[in-house]
């Protein structure tokens, strides 16, 4: 990592300004088992979809519950497939939070289908069962609702004291699709995220909780949803390659039922992930405790708004750690992003909402003063770094400038 050098640094016994490495937004953490299982998979000679997935696909449907899990090439083909095997049409109603990244309301766009746009819940940055209420008053004929576990926290998908957003898409005969691409793994209370909706989606991108380099999963407990997936997923073949070269007779045949797509994931992927697993506890652990070092020492701070946690912190996947800064403020959230650049510390913001994505905003007319909680979560989140190759003492030292640049009176 690059040392840079700032003029306001900490100083040293010396009085000279300290050098320090760069921290940067993000890192991947593949210090265990990564080199060996991915080199079992080269000198195999089968590179692509076989036993690696099969088992990566079986261990996260134990782990989560679900009963189906098929690896794919990217969170993204997940959710693409979902809509597909829910038999989303041109025309068809699809309700999206804003507050999300592009893919979550693309794959709508995909099926020409219509993308709903929903504002979030300012404390956690996911929507709510109000939210969802209003979105059906409004649009008595959609179809699906896709969910987002904003930062690694579910969204309140089950009753506690009021209905959760599944009772209220139930009770409207509303299917649920889960952009949990944060959320590998969560809970909300006792059930675990790919277990909850009628279909979850987890991304292994690079930058995620876990990775295969590029991936993806798609969970459901629904037979019939996890057959079209399987055909979609290659092809629309009517059983996958493996199988054609594992079973006994008819190697050579097979039908296509249907114009599919090449969202497989290749075996040496599934090995990155199948190393990945076998850390994913402690990695989660470690974040978590760097989002509790975080709490602790920015708590003091009137000008930031820190996470609010309606899970136990156990239950969160901790992929993001956002904090919000305040109008109050001594500077703007840019200004900080800069100083803080200057300190050798990256940081980023999860997201531009879709409203203001040019192709979104003028494919459907869409306006900033209707999505007013994603209008202020935009001007003020900050997303700081939080990830298992992150020392305590990179993380003291992101809170001790941030105290220096937005402490005191703000
Ligand atoms: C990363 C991400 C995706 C896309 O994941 P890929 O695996 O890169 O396709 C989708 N939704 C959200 C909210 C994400 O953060």
């Amino acid at each position: 990592m690059n040392p840079v050098l700032t003029e306001d640094r900490p100083k040293n016994s010396r009085g000279e300004p300290q050098l320090r490495s760069v921290i940067p937004f993000s890192r991947i953490d593949c210090s265990g088992n990564e080199q060996r299982y991915i080199s079992e998979v080269l000198e195999s000679g089968w590179l692509t979809t076989a036993s690696k997935s099969a088992e990566l696909e079986s261990r996260i449907s134990e782990m989560t519950g679900a009963t189906h899990a098929l690896a794919v090439n990217s969170c993204t083909s997940a959710l693409h497939l979902a809509l597909v095997a829910l038999d989303i049409q041109p025309g068809d109603k699809v309700l999206v939070p804003t507050w999300t990244f592009a893919a979550t309301a693309e794959v709508v766009q995909y099926l020409q289908a219509v993308p709903v746009f929903l504002d979030v819940d300012y404390a956690t940055g996911t929507i709510t069962a109000e939210n969802v209420e209003a979105a059906i008053q409004a649009h008595p004929d959609a179809k699906v609702l896709m969910v987002v576990h904003y930062g690694g926290q579910a969204a309140p998908m089950l009753d506690s004291e009021s209905p959760g957003i599944v009772s209220v898409c139930r009770k409207h005969g509303l299917r649920i699709v889960e952009d949990a691409a944060h959320a590998f793994p969560a809970r909300d209370g006792e059930v675990a995220v790919g277990n909850i909706g009628d279909i979850t989606c987890f991304s292994f991108y690079a930058n995620k909780t876990m990775t295969t380099g590029e991936g993806g999963m798609l969970l459901t407990n629904d037979d019939e949803i996890a057959k079209r997936a399987r055909v979609m997923r290659l092809h629309g073949i009517d059983r996958d390659v493996w199988a054609r070269f594992t079973q006994p007779k008819a190697k050579w045949e097979y039908d296509v039922i249907a114009a599919g797509f090449k969202y497989n994931m290749p075996d040496i992927n599934a090995a990155l992930g199948l190393a990945q697993l076998e850390r994913l506890q402690p990695m989660r652990a470690h974040r978590q405790a760097v989002a509790k070092r975080y709490a602790d020492g920015l708590s003091s701070l009137p000008a930031l708004t820190l996470p609010s946690l309606r899970v136990h912190p156990e239950h969160h996947a901790w992929h993001l750690y956002t904090v919000y800064v305040n109008s109050s403020a001594r500077m703007s959230r840019n200004e900080l992003i800069d100083q803080l650049q200057q300190d050798g510390i990256g940081t980023s913001v999860h997201y531009k909402p879709l409203h203001r994505l040019s192709y979104y905003r003028d494919t459907h007319s869409l306006r900033n003063e209707d999505f007013p909680v994603a209008e202020q979560l935009w001007k003020e989140s900050l997303s700081l770094p939080i990830y298992s190759l992150l020392s305590m003492a990179d993380v003291d030292y992101i809170v001790e400038r941030l105290h220096v640049h937005i402490g005191g009176n703000g």
